[in-house]
């Protein structure tokens, strides 16, 4: 098992996690789909405490395998949109000169730990919802060129006035948007990093989908989620992913698994999947154009 450098973006000092409650017989099947992968196959699979101590029902994916807690919320992507930069926004107002010093050199951590992924001479390194901007700034430090986005208006601003990052090399955007103005540009990208990204997205296969496009050959997605813990329990976490879901995307949207590694103490998880190579069929034969 690894110990993966990590950023605590979330509390720390969390309790132990519970025992599982077993979830009522009565529950019925929400009216939602997995947030993850789009399927609606969901069962009631246990109730826990969410980060109030307040029971939250949560379903099991049988498509995908991931846990899906049922908060009482707008799932539409305007709304989840909202929600998410209202409170990253709210959670971090500020960042000085010395706190930003402080998370660009606990970010190295990062960039060391997925060197062995990163070294492809002259390739362009991406991060998606780059927060404050403290994991660009340790990467373009170890001299990668990067590139990154954010959609919350006052992190970009944070991480623009704190590392200098002009808005070609830092994007106020969302990661779509942003994707399809690499992909018109015709720019690739050596790795990918979503950093406590895909717990916030609905249905990120299609963005997933987009970042194998934008990838080299060989390139790599790398990335960390949090895993079920009554303080990761809250409406900005729409999903806690495992080793089955994260084979089921990859399977579904291009890439192989590489690598899991575990962060216990923080109880996070981290990924890296490599965009796999399109295999033709022996059997494929090429056609002449029909004139
Ligand atoms: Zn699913």
């Amino acid at each position: 098992m690894n110990n993966t450098p990590t950023i605590a973006k979330e509390s720390e000092n969390c309790p132990m996690m519970p025992d599982f409650v077993p979830a009522a017989e009565s529950l019925s099947k929400p009216e939602f789909h997995c947030h993850f992968c789009g399927s609606s196959k969901l069962t009631p699979a246990f109730t826990f405490p969410d980060w109030l101590k307040r029971a939250t029902q949560i379903y099991l994916c049988r498509e995908c395998s991931c846990l899906i807690p049922c908060y009482d919320l707008d799932a539409s992507r305007p709304a989840v949109l909202r929600l998410q930069t209202e409170f990253w926004e709210a959670q971090w107002p500020d960042l000085t000169i010395a706190e930003a010093e402080r998370l660009a050199v606990d970010c190295a951590g990062i960039a060391n730990y997925y060197a062995p992924w990163l070294k492809a001479e002259g390739g362009l390194l991406l991060e998606i919802g780059a927060g404050r901007g403290g994991l660009m700034e340790a990467l373009r430090r170890q001299g990668f060129t990067v590139m990154g986005c954010e959609p919350a208006v006052r992190l970009a601003e944070l991480a623009r006035n704190a590392f200098g990052f002009d808005e070609k090399t830092l994007h106020l955007a969302e990661a779509e948007v942003f994707l399809k103005r690499l992909c018109i540009a015709r720019q690739r990208a050596q790795a990918v990093f979503l950093w406590h990204v895909l717990e916030h997205i609905p249905e990120p296969y299609s963005l997933l989908r987009r970042v194998a496009g934008i990838l080299n050959d060989g390139g790599f997605l790398i990335g960390q989620v949090p895993l079920l813990d009554r303080d990761y329990i809250y409406e900005a976490h729409l999903v806690f992913l495992n080793e089955p879901a994260f084979h089921h995307a990859a399977l579904k949207c291009g890439f192989t698994v590489e690598q899991f590694n575990y962060d216990i103490n923080n109880r996070f998880m981290g990924f890296v999947l490599k965009k796999a190579v399109a295999r033709r069929s022996p059997f494929e034969i090429e056609l002449p154009p029909i004139i």
